[in-house]
């Protein structure tokens, strides 16, 4: 049921190893797999895994201009940064692997994604990047990573961006994006809400629509699928209340839920109207969620924290009342199996 880093070896990776070492004692040395990320050999037949890429709302860790303790840290020191919520959906079987966000902090993101998955060929000064970026909607730390594709910078050439209908006509309607779509950049490949996208025969994407302040597109949830696994990205939503469907019901059918924590309570950002930025607050959803069975909560792993959000510090009661009530804090380089 727990993520893993890419520290520790999974099972099967284990039994292999072992396989290996007894093989080898009938002929040549025992070789260690033991490998960081960057560096680990396929493993055929692994499982397909969703990679933490980031865990920030939109502006990042630091945001621009804060002077808040919040901040002050990660301005100084570049490793306390957060990256903007993204995540690595990688297949080792096939070597594939898709983006699911384009956020501000691309550039390191798809450094951090290098190796994955192992089986993966990067030959050349610019291998591909993704077979595929998937977006949730048009608000600024979901696609403004799109730009890294252009003329400016890498180049691409045909890479699918899978969006909603209405995120294709944002991007299609309005520069620079219309560039991108225009030039070949990207091809945007649209689909509809509920419909799964095969991925791998093992492997589907099924996009939801979520109620969220919807100024230039529809906003949408993900449900990755795999072979026995699965997981649901929902970074970005109003008020759970508000959605026609009841996240209890999503949380039933799925094994790891990252979810809307943008804020720990009301409050948090002084001087500021919070009721014109919805997002369930994590106070709200741990009373919500306090209902649900232990099996069900542990599913749950927030992300998509504002930069005033004392969740992501470890030890602040905030943090203590999300562990103590059964849920998680999701962190870059979390490795979920699906
Ligand atoms: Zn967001
Ligand atoms: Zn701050
Ligand atoms: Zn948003």
């Amino acid at each position: 049921m727990f993520p893993r880093t890419f520290a520790k070896r999974s099972k099967q990776h284990l039994l292999m190893t072992l396989a290996g070492c007894l093989m080898s004692l009938l002929g040549t040395g025992c070789q260690s797999t033991d490998q960081s990320p960057s560096t680990k050999e396929a493993v055929p037949h692994e499982r397909p895994y969703v990679l933490i890429l980031g865990t920030a709302q939109d502006g990042g860790l630091p945001q621009i201009g804060c002077q808040e303790p919040c901040c002050i840290r990660a301005q100084q020191d570049l490793t306390a940064r957060l990256f903007v919520t993204s995540l690595l959906l990688a297949d080792p079987l096939s070597g594939k692997r898709w983006l699911i966000d384009a956020s501000p902090d691309i550039r390191e993101q798809t450094a951090l994604a290098h190796g994955h998955p192992a089986s993966r060929q990067e030959t050349g000064p610019r291998p591909p990047l993704f077979e595929g970026v998937f977006l949730t909607h048009a608000h600024m730390g979901h696609y403004s990573g799109l730009m890294h594709l252009g003329r400016e910078a890498y180049g691409a050439h045909n890479l699918p961006v899978y969006a909603t209908k209405s995120m294709e006509q944002f991007l299609t309607d309005n520069g620079p994006w219309s560039l991108l779509v225009e030039s070949n950049a990207i091809q945007i490949r649209s689909f509809q809400p509920d419909t799964p996208i095969d991925l791998g025969a093992d492997l589907k994407v099924t996009p939801l629509v979520v109620p969220h302040r919807d100024e230039f597109s529809d906003t949408c949830a993900f449900v990755i699928k795999g072979p026995d696994k699965s997981l649901l990205y929902l970074p970005d939503i109003d008020k759970w209340d508000r959605w026609k469907t009841a996240i209890e019901d999503v949380l039933k059918n799925v094994d790891y839920a990252l979810i809307d924590g943008t804020f720990f309570a009301e409050g948090e950002i002084p001087g500021r109207t919070m009721a014109e930025i919805p997002h369930p607050f994590i106070t709200e959803s741990l009373r919500r969620f306090a209902k649900l069975d232990s099996s069900q909560r542990t599913k749950i792993y927030f992300t998509h924290f504002n930069h005033t959000n004392p969740t992501v510090i470890n030890g602040s009661s905030a943090h203590q009342a999300v562990k103590s009530a059964g849920m998680h804090i999701a962190r870059k380089g979390m490795v979920f199996d699906l």
